[in-house]
């Protein structure tokens, strides 16, 4: 992407311009929440104004438009994942809701006494929690993959889990805290062949690089709108046809039935069965619409535009005395964590943010993670197609005046 490119995207992003203490705002916090575009925001605007009215069961023209709305945004988070079967498309509040709903509704299903789900070492607690509340209720056993130096998965060690008892795996795409791009191709053949399904955690990934469930051939896929340029509340779960059809229902309620009676209810056909309540139909087509703006810039340009940022700020930040960059794997997306020194993470980011640059500090919701590289925590600096080097030139300026502070 070249600097009009760049210069156009920013324009889109109204939040840019922000004065933050009177600095240029520099947002490298894209990892916990990314920033909305004027169509996203105008989606909503024109969602509420024009088109609202609760879906599916209503006759009149403005519920029919807003249910054609919603549908319509299913087909294209459908395409953007591969699969040509809209049904496997469950909205959810994001990645934690899809999480829980597998780890319930699965749970249920397939899991008793004794069996092991697998997880690995540097899950974000959204997947590592649901697990565990599973295992506590059907008392089995949660098996945590390790990862070497770099931040990598130990495959041998994953392969040496599996067994008759592993019901589920679970892993993240990208870690949010290495930023290692993890070998889920491989993970979910692994599984496969001992007949035991995979679940994605794709919440940092669907934002910063091309994702294919199909080819993949995971069984299910989970990730949230709100880092990935839509609204906060609104997520996705796809879930292969067959598995979804097979594992009962997560909540009960409106929608998600077919008959209700007293003596027996019946369940919707997918994806209905479900989603239970009021859906968020406007979160939806907002983010059908933050799809429709990664897709227009081109997820393969975006991949490439961030891995040269993320090289570019690791290059700079390694000239710094005492720099210690945590997670340096191969096949890394554009998250770089790190500590300088002995100074707590905390500290710095503080006196960043006073600086008008806004960094993530802390355990990054991966606190087994955390503990076991033995740190306090990290900073963490993630990056979006609409930062720029001289965003990082700035940054690492202001971070070597901030260690001189310190010191
Ligand atoms: N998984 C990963 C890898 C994440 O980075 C996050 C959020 O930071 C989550 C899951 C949870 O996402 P949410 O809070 O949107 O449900």
């Amino acid at each position: 992407m070249n600097e009009q490119q760049i210069n156009d995207i920013r324009n889109d992003f109204p939040i840019l311009s922000e004065k933050i203490y009177n600095k240029d705002l520099i947002y490298f916090d894209n990892g916990a929440t990314t920033q909305k575009p004027r169509s996203v925001v105008e989606k909503i605007e024109q969602g509420y104004y024009h088109t609202n009215a609760n879906i599916h069961r209503g006759v009149h023209f403005l519920s029919q438009k807003a249910t054609e709305a919603h549908e319509e945004a299913r087909s294209i988070v459908a395409n953007f994942l591969g699969t040509d079967k809209k049904e496997e498309i469950i909205f959810t509040r994001g990645t934690t809701e899809a999480i829980n709903l597998i780890a319930f509704s699965y749970g249920e299903a397939y899991c008793s006494e004794g069996d092991e789900i697998v997880v690995s070492v540097m899950e974000h607690h959204s997947n590592i929690v649901p697990w565990q509340m599973l295992c506590e209720r059907k008392k089995m056993t949660l098996r945590v993959i390790p990862a070497n130096e770099a931040g990598e998965l130990d495959m041998t060690a994953y392969q040496n889990m599996l067994n008759e008892r592993t019901k589920l795996v679970s892993v993240m795409h990208v870690s949010n805290v290495l930023g290692t791009i993890n070998p889920v191709a491989d993970i979910i053949k692994l599984a496969h062949a001992q007949n035991t399904p995979v679940l994605i955690d794709g919440a940092q990934a669907v934002p910063h690089i091309a994702v294919n469930v199909k080819e993949l051939d995971a069984d299910f896929y989970v990730f949230s709108g709100h880092k990935i340029y839509a609204p906060t509340g609104i997520g996705v779960l796809y879930g292969k046809e067959n598995w979804l059809n097979a594992i009962p229902p997560y909540q009960g309620g409106g929608e998600m039935i077919s008959t209700v009676s007293f003596k027996k209810t019946t369940y919707n056909e997918l994806p209905f069965k479900f989603e239970a309540g009021t859906p968020d139909y406007i979160g939806s087509t907002a983010l059908a619409e933050a799809l429709k703006y990664v897709l227009n810039i081109g997820i393969d340009k975006i991949a490439d535009y961030e891995h040269q940022l993320m090289m570019y700020a690791t290059e700079e930040l390694n000239k710094i005395q005492g720099m210690r960059i945590i997670g340096n794997a191969q096949n890394k997306s554009s998250v770089i964590s790190f500590l300088v020194n002995d100074i707590h993470p905390y500290d710095i980011g503080m006196l960043l943010d006073k600086l008008g640059i806004a960094v993530r500090t802390g355990h990054h919701c991966a606190q087994p993670l955390i503990d076991s590289l033995g740190i306090p925590g990290t900073i963490r600096v993630s990056f979006a197609f609409y930062n720029t080097k001289a965003e990082i030139d700035v940054f690492v300026t202001a971070l070597k005046k901030v260690v001189t502070m310190l010191s």
